[in-house]
């Protein structure tokens, strides 16, 4: 009955998000989704598993199974540490952020004798100063952990060198691309890396729930060598079942999202891996543009890689721990700001998976106007102009195809 009826809904509440994760979804994705469910053996879900198996490979640059768990991020991290942590052997962890700290949890959690290598959060890990930390152990370590793209302070760092220093003395490097695959270049085979792990509600442009782990040959015989203390998560089973003719999976595959990420898949390799790390590179430069004409200052090196998150200091006139709240609440845009001890000091604007220009124009404008809600002057649509010049310049204003 009409008299009955909740309060109208508010067509005013238009939400934009640009956080790193949950990203957007592109509309073909979320339609897909809407189709009934698939019982996992029938054939029209086995075509559409093994469409996703095979070009999983393409988008981590490798010749490697691309091993999927019903998991976030975590999960697949989780799984590195699983199936190559011993109890008491040494583990080393080079770490500049909160995601790099989880890699030391986990480690810590699978009873490795745990060594930090730490750098302060919003600096990249030195390859020089990781060698000489694994110099200086009494054994190598199986493994050494890394982080592509520390979400928690915008670094990315330059794993080409890292796993050069790593593998140099002769163990794995396991890289957490959770965010930043996709985003910035990480060809795995042609730089050797043996294990890159991802998620796939970020660049990959799906709702979370799956997790990714490339393993080469070489991690994948190291973990067979203790094969004990690990179910779900074991790299050797999950293999097996993928390997089937046609694919399998010892456990019921998360169908519906593997439908999402078919479709993500057809987008993002239309669009191809170039073409996307330049779309990142574009709109993180005008990210970086517009957050310098705030006349705030960026938090982290100056650096043309770091593609995937772009972060500003906030302002010690204002309290802010209130911008991202203001931003969200007053102007429906949704950003991140900082963890940890960086809570309140930082916002951060992500741009990795389905943005295109104007979600950063977006980002800049409701940053400015929160600023000045707060009582900090920003000069009116300062931002934004440095970010369209920087589009102008490249003559293009990418809007991604959803
Ligand atoms: N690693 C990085 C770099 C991340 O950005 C995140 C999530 O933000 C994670 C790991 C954890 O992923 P999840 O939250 O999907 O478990």
């Amino acid at each position: 009955m009409l008299s009955q009826m909740a309060e109208p809904p508010d067509i005013f509440g238009k939400q934009y998000i640009l956080t790193a994760g949950p990203t957007p979804l592109p509309p073909s994705v979320s339609a897909v989704m809407a189709e009934p469910i698939l019982y996992h053996r029938a054939p029209a879900f086995v075509e559409i598993y093994s469409r996703v198996l095979a070009r999983l490979p393409l988008v981590f640059q490798t010749t490697n199974d691309v091993l999927c768990f019903a998991a976030t991020g975590t999960g697949a991290m989780e799984s590195a540490a699983a199936n190559l942590i011993a109890p008491g052997e040494p583990a080393v962890i080079a770490s500049c952020g909160k995601f790099g700290e989880r890699w030391a949890e986990l480690c810590d959690a699978y009873g490795a004798d745990t060594h930090r290598v730490d750098f302060e959060w919003g600096e990249k890990v030195e390859p020089a100063a990781l060698d000489e930390a694994l110099a200086a152990l009494d054994r190598p370590p199986r493994a050494v952990f890394a982080t592509q793209s520390e979400t928690s302070t915008g670094v990315v760092n330059d794993i080409r060198a890292l796993n050069e220093v790593v593998t140099g003395r002769g163990s794995v490097l396991c890289v957490d691309a959770v965010s930043g695959l996709g985003a910035v270049d990480l060809p795995q085979d042609e730089w050797g890396v043996d294990v890159v792990v991802a998620g796939s509600q970020k660049s990959l442009m799906c709702p979370p729930g799956l997790a990714f782990a490339s393993v080469s040959e070489r991690a994948m015989a190291l973990a067979a060598e203790r094969a004990r203390g690990r179910y779900y998560l074991d790299w050797g089973r999950a293999a097996a079942g993928q390997k089937e003719e046609p694919p399998n999976s010892a456990f019921t595959p998360a169908v519906t999202l593997f439908r999402a990420l078919d479709v993500a898949l057809d987008l993002l390799l239309a669009e191809g891996l170039e073409r996307a790390f330049e779309r990142h590179a574009l709109l993180a430069r005008a990210a970086r543009a517009g957050v310098d004409a705030l006349g705030l200052e960026r938090f982290g090196p100056e650096d043309e890689s770091a593609n995937v998150v772009t972060v500003a200091r906030l302002p010690d006139d204002v309290d802010g721990a209130k911008v991202p709240k203001l931003m969200r609440d007053s102007y429906g845009v949704t950003i991140a700001g900082g963890q940890g001890h960086l809570k309140g000091k930082i916002a951060r604007i992500a741009h990795c998976g389905y943005y295109g220009a104007f979600d950063v124009v977006i980002a800049l404008t409701a940053l400015e106007m929160a600023l000045r809600d707060l009582g900090h002057e920003a000069e009116a649509g300062s931002g934004v102009a440095a970010a369209q010049r920087v589009f102008a310049e490249a003559g293009a204003a990418p809007t991604p195809v959803g």
